[in-house]
């Protein structure tokens, strides 16, 4: 097994003189099946000089998330996947050390796709300025960051929950699910979370304050659903698919609304992802079941991010996060994600 092995340091004439070349970890091959360590690889390449329009970015820290298996799935998606020998794609935040954008200046800490390195020269019209003074670095990343606005729009312009309405939520102790959860309770809505383990589902109760938690992995979900919800499901906030999704449906109330968020159950072997067997209680029950990407609603960051930052003051939403240290600790931060050895939004510090 090859592991962090460099696999080649370009030397051009006109690369950017560091006495330290960046770290980059790279896709070495798509990966069939469970992502081993073998399909990264370590580089540490000079960069080359600034062009019109780019920033130099030394980057500080990383987001690691689920829908990175699709990024290097070569299938159709949302987005190209990764191609052999890139850099890992990644959303990250870092500071501008050089500029030949007219939007930045040297200083200016912005967000965006940085990619799995540690500097990296970046088209400045695909970054957005970040304020420190509003809000700290890694929530960036995290609680005012991709994530939160997931489980913002997710929930409450497609799941639409009502006051008293039932609302299950699965992977409910993680990043998106945990934000999710708590939108749900401010809303009046009774919640109920899904979670692998005991201490998630503690988290999830005592912590957040869901009304019923369901341990996947110690209970039968659907006999557990039925003594949590009585009165039937009004809205799943999906982001596991499999088994999970395929117990709720058969306890979805007329007019539920399913949203699709994400399927990490399927993405292990993301190739021959199944669909629900029980999809014809869409029918049966008038339900809807809509996908969406955060994509959809880029022009509305700025609304999501004046509710979660005022529901955060206020105390009514709760982050946390899982910091690893270091690039190399990539790989690892990557598998947790689908052991579940992680508590909340999944970050690196570089
Ligand atoms: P996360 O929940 O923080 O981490 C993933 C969690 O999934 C793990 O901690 C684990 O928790 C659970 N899990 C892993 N394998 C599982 C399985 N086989 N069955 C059930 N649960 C499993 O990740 P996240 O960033 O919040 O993402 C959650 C979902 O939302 C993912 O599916 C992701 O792809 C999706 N997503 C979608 C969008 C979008 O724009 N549509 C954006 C962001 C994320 P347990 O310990 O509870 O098992």
């Amino acid at each position: 097994m090859t592991l962090f092995v460099p696999i080649y340091t370009i030397q051009s004439t006109n690369e950017y003189s560091t006495p330290h070349a960046p770290t980059q970890i790279r896709l070495r091959a798509y990966p069939t099946g469970r992502v081993t360590d073998d399909i990264w690889l370590v580089s540490h390449d000079p960069l080359p000089a600034l062009q019109p329009g780019e920033i130099r970015v030394k980057i500080k820290h990383l987001s690691v998330d689920p829908g990175m298996r699709g990024w290097i799935t070569p299938k159709r998606s949302y987005i190209a996947p990764v191609q052999p020998g890139e850099a890992m794609r990644a959303f990250g935040l870092g500071e501008v050390l050089e500029t030949a954008s007219k939007y930045f200046k040297v200083g200016d800490h912005v967000t965006g796709f940085t990619g799995v390195q540690t500097e990296a020269l970046l088209d400045g019209r695909q970054m957005r300025k970040v304020d420190l003074s509003f809000a700290p670095a890694r929530s960036y990343l995290s609680s005012a960051g991709m994530t939160a606005f997931t489980a913002y729009f997710g929930l409450l312009d497609i799941g639409k929950p009502k006051a008293g309405q039932t609302i299950v939520v699965s992977a409910a102790a993680g990043a998106v699910g945990s934000i999710v959860c708590q939108i749900a309770k401010i809303q009046g809505c009774r919640v109920i979370g899904i979670a692998g383990g005991p201490a998630k589902c503690g988290y999830l109760r005592n912590e957040l304050g869901v009304d019923a938690a369901i341990d996947y992995k110690g209970e039968f979900v659907a006999e557990a659903l039925k003594l949590a919800a009585p009165d039937g499901v009004d809205v799943y906030f999906d982001n596991v698919g499999g088994d999970i999704l395929d117990a709720v449906l058969m306890q979805i109330n007329r007019h539920a609304r399913i949203v699709v968020c994400g399927g990490i159950s399927q993405y292990t072997d993301i190739e021959h992802a199944r669909g629900p067997a029980n999809y014809l209680q869409i029918i049966a029950q008038s339900a809807t079941m809509q996908g969406f990407t955060m994509r959809d609603y880029l022009e509305r960051i700025p609304e999501a991010l004046v509710s979660l930052m005022t529901w955060q003051s206020n105390g009514k939403l709760k982050v946390r996060e899982h910091v690893l240290h270091g690039i190399d600790s990539f790989p690892k931060a990557f598998q947790m994600l689908f052991t579940g050895e992680k508590q909340g939004k999944l970050l690196i510090d570089l």
